[in-house]
């Protein structure tokens, strides 16, 4: 129960208003440490509830009656707008029934308006590190008072290239008395490096054991044949399952713009997020999204980031994540905070190793699933090692000039080539006037 906390009660009058029940594991563990003002490095996966587990303590010192306000008391450092903003609601909520006042500053907003309200002095200043920055550098931004410091999502903050950003920005509050830090993965020798610099004596709190993660999210996977049939499973999918809210990942941003495509030509209310769309679109995206105007999204990891939609309960990876971690962070979109979800991933051959390595880094194995109605060939490999990846085809012998020794089956000879029908090397329409072949143009992969 909240109220077991030593919270004021203007706080827990706005927990119940916001009817939270039960604290979150994460909540339950960091919030009594965090109010004895201890330096926290909490590990805690993306939808656990970390948010609250820093905020109702920074409220909980700051509050009191109204008062000229005279200097920043409390910073947050997050990696995205979106996560940022939504970030501030989240403050904005617990902090109702105070005089507690807080601020945003993120690029892609006006930074008159932002110098306009630094002017008038917020309580608690929310924000991501490079606009910060700018702000500090133009004169309008003084940290000397803080007393509390939040580096939220600091392993993504180090993925994007803020540690120098965040590193002057926390040299900024000398005077602080309590740092938390909070990432979702355990991060490597960079998330070493800054705990070391920043925190102070920290409790470490480790919530996500990977093993325990997203126990309301089902994970599947469904074998396809080769990316077109992948579309299909989606098509499938998209128009069969039951979901609020849907989001495909795909691992470039043609693949994304591709069935982003699809999907708006069978007239899904869809919208895509990759690295190429402008801030405008982005906040369009989720803005929508929010609203239930678009169910369906499909983005990259990077575009993704941060996201906290409410009835995000169908994740479909399209590409396998590249790892363990990014799985974890793009099925931390569903089933958030105890509503069940759906995760399914789309497995061609090429994918069975990082889905089997990404299983044993989980310590889970995901759910086979086959539709019958878009059924493909490929169920698998043949053979599986004991770790569950693939037994490989043994190649070929090779003599000692490098030939290939003679098998059962004969290589085709020059002529057998050259009396094939010939096909037009642009269009790739054969000149027997068969059926076109389909081909795009080869492209390179916009990785994000
Ligand atoms: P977070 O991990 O902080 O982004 O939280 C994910 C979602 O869970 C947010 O929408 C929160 O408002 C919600 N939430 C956080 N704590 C609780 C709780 N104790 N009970 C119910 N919902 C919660």
């Amino acid at each position: 129960m909240f109220s077991d906390f030593a919270l004021h009660e203007r706080l827990l009058k706005a927990v119940a208003e916001l009817k939270f029940v039960e604290p979150t594991p994460v909540q339950a563990a960091a919030i009594p440490l965090a109010l004895e003002g201890r330096d926290l490095r909490v590990t805690a996966q993306t939808g656990s509830g970390k948010t609250a587990a820093f905020v109702l303590p920074i409220l909980n010192r700051l509050i009191g009656p109204a008062k000229i306000r005279v200097s920043i008391k409390a910073l947050i450092l997050l990696p995205t707008r979106e996560l940022a903003q939504q970030t501030l609601k989240e403050v904005e909520r617990f902090a109702q029934f105070t005089f507690i006042k807080s601020g945003l500053i993120t690029g892609g907003e006006d930074f008159k308006v932002q110098a306009a309200m630094l002017r008038k002095v917020p309580d608690i200043l929310i924000g991501t590190p490079g606009r910060m920055l700018e702000q500090l550098n133009a004169g309008n931004l003084q940290l000397n008072d803080v007393e509390v410091l939040v580096l939220d999502e600091a392993d993504r903050m180090l993925d994007m290239g803020f540690a120098e950003d965040v590193q002057r920005l926390v040299d900024e509050c000398p005077n602080r008395q309590q740092t938390m830090l909070f990432s979702a993965t355990t991060g490597g020798s960079g998330l070493r490096d800054m705990i070391g610099k920043v925190l102070n004596n920290p409790e470490h709190l480790q919530l996500n054991q990977v093993s325990q993660l997203n126990a309301t999210t089902r994970q599947q996977v469904i074998t396809a044949d080769h990316n077109q049939h992948k579309e299909q499973i989606v098509n499938w999918l998209l128009a069969n399952e039951t979901y609020q809210k849907a989001i495909v990942f795909t691992n470039t941003r043609a693949m994304a713009d591709r069935i982003y495509g699809r999907l708006v030509a069978q007239e899904y209310k869809a919208f895509v997020l990759h690295g190429e769309k402008d801030q405008k679109d982005r906040k369009l995206a989720i803005d929508r999204l929010k609203q239930g105007g678009v169910k369906i999204l499909v983005a990259t990891d990077v575009a993704a980031r941060g996201l906290d939609v409410e009835g995000l309960d169908l994740v479909i990876n399209f590409d396998m994540p590249r790892s363990g971690d990014e799985y974890v962070h793009r099925i931390g979109r569903t089933g958030r905070a105890g509503n069940d979800g759906l995760a399914i991933s789309l497995i061609c051959h090429g994918d069975w190793n990082l889905m089997s390595s990404i299983e044993r880094y989980l310590k889970q194995s995901f759910e086979r699933r086959t539709i019958k109605e878009v059924k493909g060939t490929y169920s698998g490999p043949k053979k599986v090692k004991a770790s569950g990846k693939a037994v490989g085809v043994k190649k070929k012998k090779t003599d000692a000039k490098g030939d290939k020794k003679k098998t059962g089956a004969k290589a085709p000879t020059k002529r057998k080539i050259a009396n094939r029908p010939k096909t037009d090397a642009l269009s790739l329409v054969s000149k027997d006037g068969m059926a076109p072949l389909k081909r795009r143009k080869p492209e390179a992969p916009a990785a994000e």
